[in-house]
């Protein structure tokens, strides 16, 4: 079966923390603010919950089966409507898991663009020790989905980078999936929509994320961040989800394997993973140099030590081994990959980047 899932509606631009109240209004009267309590002073000042019975929470960024369970008392306890989380992935996460225990229309808010999860229906739940416990996926995408540009601008360029690394991955692994048949992330196949949303992505950061990175560090976004913003949160979003996971992420979790990986974000990793996917695939040295270029253009690793993996020859080994487990999401790649072959699609990938490196 093809199949495919959204948000139900997506609004993006300078001060749209201002339309909160006439957009959520549409959902509901009561509303839990879930906020991430290391959010700037000043972002939540600009929430307009106007028409609103609002009530915010200031909560620490963790989304933890004790944490879900919390909310859901309290919001219980208030007798809220709907729910929004605003933050990062973590506190969207948390928001979108209780909302989806208490049947609630679920409303996310990301302040910063470091990854394509606002608009899924997936939270990731960690144990207390910040190690993840499993995917959780929600009955339906957000009811609606709120990004001030302004507010992601005014954060480290970094997160927007990393973001640009998480969409980098989404076509080459939908294409994956529709060349293997594999499933995507909802449950069915890739649908031709899918798939060109996720072209449409790849096409806009390849063209687009310099300057994004640029107009983010200068705190200027512009027409190439607005559509780079979309790219990263709505066009990757659809994208992975409706079309499907593969290699680059199985690298990633292999990835965080490792202590040392551990200050790297999710899109970092990702944006590596990307190399060595493509080394897996097959692609020429050519077309995998100009991908890594175009990290070192938006300040994404090309190579194991830009995670800071200093010693690549003892890490290949464990990042395979993990990234070709039973039933890994690197089976979805259209050819058989074992260990050794994934292994050696790593070394490709980062002997390749470090030549990058030094030519500059
Ligand atoms: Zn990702």
């Amino acid at each position: 079966m093809r199949t495919a899932q959204f948000p139900s509606r997506y609004v993006q631009g300078l001060g749209a923390l201002e339309r909160f109240g006439p957009e959520v209004a549409r959902l509901g009267k009561h509303v839990l603010v879930l906020a991430d309590r290391n959010l700037p002073t000043g972002v939540l000042d600009g929430l307009n919950t106007e028409g609103l019975l609002a009530e915010t929470h200031l909560v620490e960024p963790a989304c933890t089966q004790d944490a879900i369970a919390q909310t859901v008392h309290r919001s219980r306890e208030m007798g809220v409507d709907m729910i929004a989380g605003m933050g990062g992935g973590k506190v969207i996460d948390l928001g979108r898991a209780a909302a989806d225990e208490l049947r609630l229309p679920f409303v996310s808010v990301p302040t910063v663009a470091a990854s394509d999860a606002p608009c899924s229906a997936l939270a990731v739940v960690y144990d207390g020790d910040g190690k993840v416990l499993f995917d959780r996926f929600v009955r339906r995408n957000p009811d609606l989905v709120l990004v001030d540009s302004a507010v992601i601008a005014a954060a480290p360029a970094r997160f927007l980078s990393a973001g640009i690394g998480d969409a980098l991955a989404t076509y080459f692994e939908a294409d994956a999936c529709v060349r293997s048949g594999a499933d995507n992330v909802c449950g069915g196949t890739a649908t031709r929509l899918a798939h060109t949303v996720a072209r449409l992505c790849l096409d806009t950061i390849l063209e687009k994320g310099g300057g994004a990175v640029d107009a983010c560090e200068r705190g200027q976004p512009d027409g190439d961040f607005e559509d780079v913003l979309e790219a990263t949160i709505l066009l990757s979003g659809i994208g992975f989800e409706s079309g499907g996971v593969a290699a680059a992420h199985a690298f990633h979790h292999g990835i965080a394997e490792l202590p040392e990986s551990h200050g790297a974000l999710h899109g970092e990793k990702v944006a590596f993973g990307v190399l060595a996917e493509l080394s897996l695939g097959g692609e020429s040295d050519d077309r995998i140099a100009e991908i890594a270029r175009f990290n070192r253009s938006v300040n994404l690793p090309v190579c194991l030590a830009d995670l800071g993996i200093g010693d690549a020859e003892a890490a290949i080994p464990v990042i395979a081994a993990r990234a070709t487990r039973e039933g890994e999401i690197i089976h979805n790649e259209p050819m058989a990959v074992d260990a050794q072959i994934a292994a050696d699609a790593l070394r490709r990938a980062d002997q390749l980047g470090r030549s990058i490196w030094r030519r500059g």
